[in-house]
């Protein structure tokens, strides 16, 4: 190896660092109520609660009421609902038993299974 090799840089035109991310736009987070997890890209499911006191899943995320997210796995389903902090993210008293079941349903054929990490 002798001396580096003289690298002619190619006039660049000055670039206004408009894309720099210094000042991130704002990112709605999400956080899963079952473990607080908090992530805006890996898919955290909206569930919403309707004016009935119901809470339905609102899988396009944008139907209006107070919405709480849960991860897209399965032991966070079953621990926001069986323990409640769905339902307090909700404000709500309680689910139905209907609501519960159809709840648990979604996850158990809509939701994937925990992965390993
Ligand atoms: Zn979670």
């Amino acid at each position: 190896m002798s001396a580096t090799k003289p690298t002619t840089k190619p006039t660049q035109p000055p670039k206004r660092g408009k894309a720099k991310g210094l000042r991130p736009k704002h990112v709605p987070q999400r956080t899963c109520v079952a473990c607080r997890t908090t992530d805006a890209k890996r898919g955290l499911i909206r569930l919403v609660r309707t004016g009935e006191g119901a809470v339905e899943v609102d899988p396009t995320g944008k139907r209006a009421g107070r919405g709480a997210y849960l991860c897209a796995r399965v032991g966070c389903w079953t621990r926001g609902i069986n323990e409640r902090t769905l339902v307090r993210a909700l404000r709500l008293e309680g689910l139905t038993e209907d609501n519960r079941a159809a709840l648990l349903k979604y996850a158990d054929e809509r939701v994937p299974e925990d992965e390993d990490e």
